[in-house]
This record gives structure tokens, C-alpha cells and sequence, in this order.
């Protein structure tokens, strides 16, 4: 007498052949009496006949044999049989350490198996004490240890557990598809007792995900099952299902019926929990048929077996009508949650370029910070024309590393409109602490938070902070699960970010300008070095930040392919002389693009971009490019909301607005007063840019 003898055993009595069992036990037992596996297997069936009293003095009788006679296997199975007992007498704590012990004996044996079961009951009391984040950590390596040893019935098990833990942590469609995956090894073993168990599972997610008529039949498939396996608490449980189900779909009269019929079953089994399941969903049913007298007998007996439940079903108001009303706010939340999950866990595609570029630099924001501070103009009723007060931010992308630049107010929203998806985010640098700069830093770190549930991180994200944006952040994202690292990076020094398939350095260059801190020291500048796997310089990208004009900061930016400068605005005393704006200016931008000209080589010909416009500039953004065109002899674009530039080795193009992967050669006012930019293929317009009239 073996494990497989015992394994064997089992599998008749999880197909409701309970007499089969029974006479190969007695037969066993004539064989070889007091053989720890015959042990085992007595107390198995006295589990399955719910003599749990029995189970557990077996079961202890068995763990003495197997130490006796050395057997890790045995001895880490009698603790698992001693846990599940331990479970449904209710005595969770101890089953927990009896399930602590199992996995540890299971390790020293090195066997899957048994790991996997160890782990199994270990799942499940941690469910049963509350602790649901451990449990799925467990279920998890129950699923893995069933899978290494090729074990369908542990397989099923393991993937029923998970699929309860992650019904806890409201994951519903990961439960969902870790129910499916139970059912699936459940009818690849042949096992009905594994099938109900999976299917009630399967039920209980789809009931969460509002999937009523499935949750039914998936119910149904259960009770079915259960039946064949001869299991009265399993039958129990599924008619509960059952139940549940057929409320949800306001079919009470029905519902009341598999109630009663799981109570009866219930009873059968002595089970307590059972017992108080059926009884509550008695309750809930009789409330919304107004059954008044019959509510109050149910709740009296519910009160002997939990009376703090019997306490909270008392407060369910007893009319009609109100099923319908919870069914349906169920029902939507469970939409929402699953179109924030679906966005949240959505693969991040590759972003549209043409042939030989690898990266792309997309402009997420429009106006400057006065503008998006100014929220309540944009109000209902308060007046003011709607600006779309978007302070946004940056996203750089090189084949497959996403870098978020500023997320300031209205970032989220221009970050969905570009088709990005929280997953393109590697990593995040604010330059300052502005709302136009990090307004949208909170949204950004929630959506980091979402992504990684569990204890093990699912995407990591770093974050690099100017001082001002170290001082107000870092203290929060530090506690972030998925936040990797927080840095601070001050001018002229340099972060690594060696995380995607091309070596990324963020320099820190100086800048000049008062952030909320209420300094002009706490801000930066930043050079953006991407390189490849030998140190080879691939693409650099310069980015001025809110700053004002710091002539010797152009050595920083040298020879870089794009260059990204804040203008702000154009100001009164706008000449680079006398009292100084925090902003570049129209003065300031020129002559910073000018200082960098004269310290990079001779045929540099970078791509600018102009941005951080002040609202009044309107639609004269594109009279200030024009002006700056002629003064520095440089390709200059606008920036705008959601326009983008190509990013290739030493090379940065913008990209047409219109035409999918197009190279753009000019910029042009849309009818709708948004700049667009323009290819070859626009042939009714002028080659050059837009003339100022
Ligand atoms: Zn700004
Ligand atoms: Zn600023």
C-alpha cells in the first residue's frame, strides 16, 4: 500500500464510488493492518462520510505511523488530511498551522505532490482567516507544484483556491479564468468532486461579473457534478449557487426552493457553514418576496449557528424591488471595474512610425500653467469659453522603453486620446512642481498602484524628481507597490535608467525658475541620452523646462536631435535685459537656441520644438515659430496637443498629422485653430511653412 494506492482510493470516492472505496480499504487493511496509507485512507472516508471527529483521530494516528516509519510523503499528507479537518470543525488557526507543517515536511521530501496539497490547505485556511493576498500567493504555488508534477486533481484544486482568493481581491476576471482553468483539469482527471467545486467557483465569478444566466448554468453544471459524486456537501454548496443565481435574476420562487433543498443537503452533512450559507440565502430571498414571518423564523435559527450575520441580514430592507436595484448597481459597477481593468492590464502596442525610426516623442500638452490652474473658468455656468484647460506633459517611446515627462493637469486624458495604455510607462521625470508639470502625478502613480495588486510587482515604474518634485512626491511613491525607484536628480549630475533594451541617462541641467517650493533652484532642465548596449551615443533629446534664460545651460544641449524649448510667453520687457521672466520668451528662446548652435558641430540640424505656450498666443503660435525661424535658421515646429516627432539614430522628424507614418515638412492652422503638421502628400498647400501675412 502506497500513494498511488491511496491516490487511487480517492479518486473512487471523488466519483461518489464510495462502496468501492470502502471494500479497498477492508481489504487493505486484511493485507497489511495498520499501513499508514491504509490509515490515511480510512480517515479519508471518514472525512467524506463528514466524521470529521474520526478524520481527525485518524489522521493523527497516521501522521504518529508515517514519522515511524520515516515516510515524509505520508506524514506531509496526514497533516494536510489533519488541516482540512481542522477547517470544517472551525478550527481555522490551527488548521492554518497544521498546513504550515504539512508544506514544510512536503519540502523536505521533495515531492510536488504533496507540496502542492500542503500548499493547497494552507490557501484555503488563509482564506477562511481573512488573509486573502496569502492565500492567492499559496493557491499560486499549489497551481505551479500541481503542474510540475503533472497532477490534474491537485491542478484543479490549486486552481479552484486561486480562484477564490482572487474572487476576494475582487480580480473577477481572473477568476473567472482561473475557474475555467479548475474545470478544465478537474474533466482532464475525471474527478466530479474536483468538476462541482470548479464550476461553483466558475459560477461565483461570473455572478460578481453581473453574468447572471452563465453564473446559472455554470451553478447548475456544479449541482449535477455533485450529484454524481455523491457528495452531499458539494450538493449543498451548488444548490447555494444555484440559489444565488436565480435571485440575481429575480427568480425568487425558484431561489427559495434550491435554498431549502441546501439546507436539507446541508444538514445531511452536519456542516455548519453550509448551513448558515443556505440559511442567509433563505433570508435574502424571503426579504425580497416580503415573507415577513417566515424571514423572522429563518433569522432566529440563523441567529444560533452565526448571530453577527443573523444581526446584519436583519438590517436587509424587506420589500420588493429592491433585488432589481442591488442586481443593477452590481451589475455597472462590475462593467466599470472591468473596463479599468481591461485598460489597466492592456498589452502596450507598438506605436505607429515610419520605416527605420525606433522612437517617437509625443507632445501631451497644450497650454501653460496659469491657464490649467484656472479650473473653474471652464465651470458650467461660470461664463468662460471652453479652453480645455490641458497642462498635459511628454511621452517619449524607443523601441519598447516609455519615459512619461511631466505629467501635469490633463495628462491622463491627452495620454488615453494618444492610444497609450498605463503599461507604456517605464518610467516618469517631472522637471518641477507645477501643476502644469505634475498635476497629473497622482493619477499616474493610482494607475501604478492598480497595475500591481499583489505581492509580487506585475509593472514597475521608476521615477526621477527635480528637488521640487522630490520634495513633494517622493514620499508617496516610495510606498507605491510597482514603484522601483525614486530618485532625485539635480543639475549636472546624471541617473541611469538601464532598464530597457537601450541604455537611457537623464542629465540634470540647470534651470532658473519658482516652483511651488518657492525657490528658483528647485527646478531643472534635462538632456536625454539613449544609447546603445556598447555606450554609442543613438539619439539625444533636449528638454529647457519652465526656466528662464541660462546661457551657459546650452552646453548641455549641445548637438542634440531634438530640441523641446518653454517659451511661456512673450513679455513687456522681452529682451533679455532688466527685470528677467521665469520663462524663456521670445527673446530667451532665441538666443538659448543661438548658444547652442555656436557650441555644436557644424551641420547640426536639429528639430525644435516650441511649446509651453501661454493661452493668449492662440493662434498666433505659429507668427511666433515664423519669427523664431528667421532668427535662428532652424527647423522649428509648434508644439501641440497630441502632435508627435519621429526619433531615429541621430535624426528627428516630424511626423504628419494626417498621414500615418508620413514625415511632415510644414505646419499649418487647422480649420479647427489647432496647428496641424503636414507631408508631401498635402499638395494644395504651400511648401514652406505657413507665411505670416
Ligand atoms: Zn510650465
Ligand atoms: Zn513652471
Amino acid at each position: 500500500m502506497d500513494f498511488s494506492w491511496f491516490q487511487k482510493l480517492k479518486h473512487h470516492v471523488h466519483n461518489g464510488r464510495m462502496p468501492e472505496a470502502v471494500s479497498m480499504v477492508a481489504e487493505a487493511e486484511r493485507a497489511a493492518p495498520g499501513n499508514v496509507y491504509v490509515t490515511l485512507g480510512r480517515g479519508y472516508i471518514a472525512y467524506f462520510k463528514y466524521d470529521y471527529s474520526e478524520a481527525m483521530r485518524l489522521s493523527a494516528v497516521a501522521i504518529e505511523a508515517a514519522r515511524a516509519a520515516g515516510d515524509k510523503v505520508a506524514e506531509s499528507y496526514a497533516l494536510c488530511s489533519q488541516a482540512d479537518a481542522l477547517m470544517l470543525l472551525g478550527n481555522r488557526d490551527d488548521s492554518l498551522a497544521a498546513a504550515n507543517v504539512a508544506l514544510e515536511v512536503a519540502c523536505a521530501a521533495g515531492d510536488k505532490i504533496t507540496e502542492s496539497y500542503a500548499l493547497h490547505s494552507q490557501a484555503d485556511a488563509l482564506l477562511m482567516l481573512g488573509r486573502n493576498e496569502e492565500a492567492l500567493t499559496a493557491a499560486t504555488g499549489a497551481a505551479e507544484a500541481a503542474r510540475a508534477a503533472g497532477d490534474k486533481v491537485a491542478e484543479s484544486y490549486a486552481l479552484r483556491t486561486q480562484a477564490d482568493a482572487l474572487r476576494m481581491v475582487n480580480r473577477y476576471e481572473e477568476s473567472l479564468a482561473a475557474a475555467n482553468g479548475a474545470a478544465e483539469a478537474a474533466r482532464a482527471a475525471e474527478t466530479k468532486l474536483a468538476e462541482t467545486n470548479a464550476l461553483r467557483t466558475q459560477a461565483e465569478a461570473l455572478r460578481m461579473l453581473g453574468r447572471y444566466e452563465e453564473a446559472l448554468a455554470a451553478a447548475t453544471g456544479a449541482l449535477e457534478a455533485a450529484r454524481a459524486a455523491g457528495n452531499k456537501l458539494t450538493e449543498s454548496n451548488a444548490l447555494n449557487s444555484q440559489a444565488e443565481a436565480l435571485r440575481m435574476l429575480g427568480r425568487y420562487d425558484e431561489a427559495l426552493a434550491a435554498a431549502t433543498n441546501a439546507l436539507e443537503a446541508a444538514r445531511a452533512t452536519g456542516n455548519k457553514l453550509t448551513e448558515t450559507n443556505a440559511l442567509r440565502v433563505q433570508v435574502l430571498v424571503m426579504s425580497q418576496l416580503g415573507l415577513s414571518a417566515d424571514r423572522d423564523k429563518v433569522l432566529a435559527r440563523l441567529a444560533g449557528l452565526d448571530p453577527s450575520l443573523a444581526q446584519r441580514l436583519a438590517r436587509v430592507p424587506l420589500r420588493p424591488g429592491w433585488d432589481p436595484l442591488v442586481r443593477r448597481i452590481i451589475k455597472a459597477k462590475a462593467e466599470r471595474e472591468a473596463e479599468f481593468n481591461r485598460i489597466l492590464k492592456q498589452d502596450p502596442q507598438p506605436l505607429a512610425l515610419p520605416d527605420g525610426f525606433l522612437g517617437k516623442f509625443v507632445v501631451l500638452r497644450k497650454w501653460a500653467s496659469y491657464t490649467t490652474v484656472d479650473l473653474m473658468r471652464d465651470a458650467p455656468g461660470a461664463g468662460g469659453a471652453d479652453t480645455g484647460t490641458c497642462g498635459g506633459g511628454y511621452f517619449l517611446w524607443w523601441d519598447g522603453w516609455g519615459l512619461v515627462i511631466d505629467p501635469g493637469l490633463g495628462f491622463g486624458k491627452a495620454f488615453r486620446s494618444a492610444g497609450l495604455v498605463p503599461r507604456h510607462v517605464s518610467a516618469v521625470v517631472a522637471t518641477h512642481h507645477h501643476i502644469d508639470h505634475t498635476g497629473d502625478m497622482l493619477p499616474v502613480l493610482t494607475c501604478i498602484f492598480e497595475m500591481n495588486p499583489g505581492a509580487m510587482p506585475a509593472h514597475q515604474v521608476d521615477f526621477v524628481l527635480s528637488p521640487g518634485a522630490f520634495g513633494a512626491f517622493a514620499g508617496v511613491a516610495a510606498y507605491v507597490p510597482g514603484v522601483r525607484s525614486v530618485q532625485l536628480l539635480r543639475p549636472n549630475e546624471s541617473i541611469n535608467l538601464n532598464c530597457g533594451p537601450n541604455p537611457v541617462a537623464l542629465q540634470g541641467v540647470k534651470a532658473v525658475h519658482r516652483d511651488l517650493t518657492g525657490r528658483d533652484d528647485a527646478s531643472i532642465g534635462l538632456r536625454i541620452n539613449i544609447s546603445s548596449q556598447d555606450g554609442t551615443a543613438v539619439c539625444s533629446i533636449g528638454f529647457s523646462g519652465d526656466t528662464r534664460l541660462v546661457k551657459e545651460s546650452a552646453e548641455l544641449y549641445k548637438d542634440v536631435d531634438l530640441m523641446v524649448v518653454h517659451i511661456g510667453s512673450i513679455y513687456e520687457y522681452d529682451v533679455g535685459e532688466g527685470k528677467e521672466p521665469w520663462h524663456l520668451g521670445f527673446a530667451g528662446a532665441v538666443t538659448l537656441l543661438e548658444e547652442i548652435k555656436k557650441r555644436s558641430r557644424p551641420d547640426w540640424d536639429p528639430l525644435v520644438l516650441v511649446s509651453e505656450w501661454g493661452e493668449e498666443l492662440g493662434p498666433d503660435r505659429t507668427k511666433i515659430c515664423e519669427a523664431i525661424i528667421s532668427a535662428v535658421e532652424l527647423r522649428v515646429f509648434p508644439a501641440e496637443l497630441l502632435q508627435s516627432v519621429g526619433l531615429k539614430p541621430n535624426r528627428a522628424e516630424a511626423l504628419c498629422t494626417a498621414k500615418d507614418g508620413k514625415i511632415a515638412d510644414r505646419w499649418h492652422t487647422g480649420t479647427s485653430g489647432d496647428i496641424e503638421y503636414w507631408c508631401d502628400g498635402h499638395d494644395s498647400l504651400p511648401k514652406r511653412n505657413e507665411a505670416s501675412p
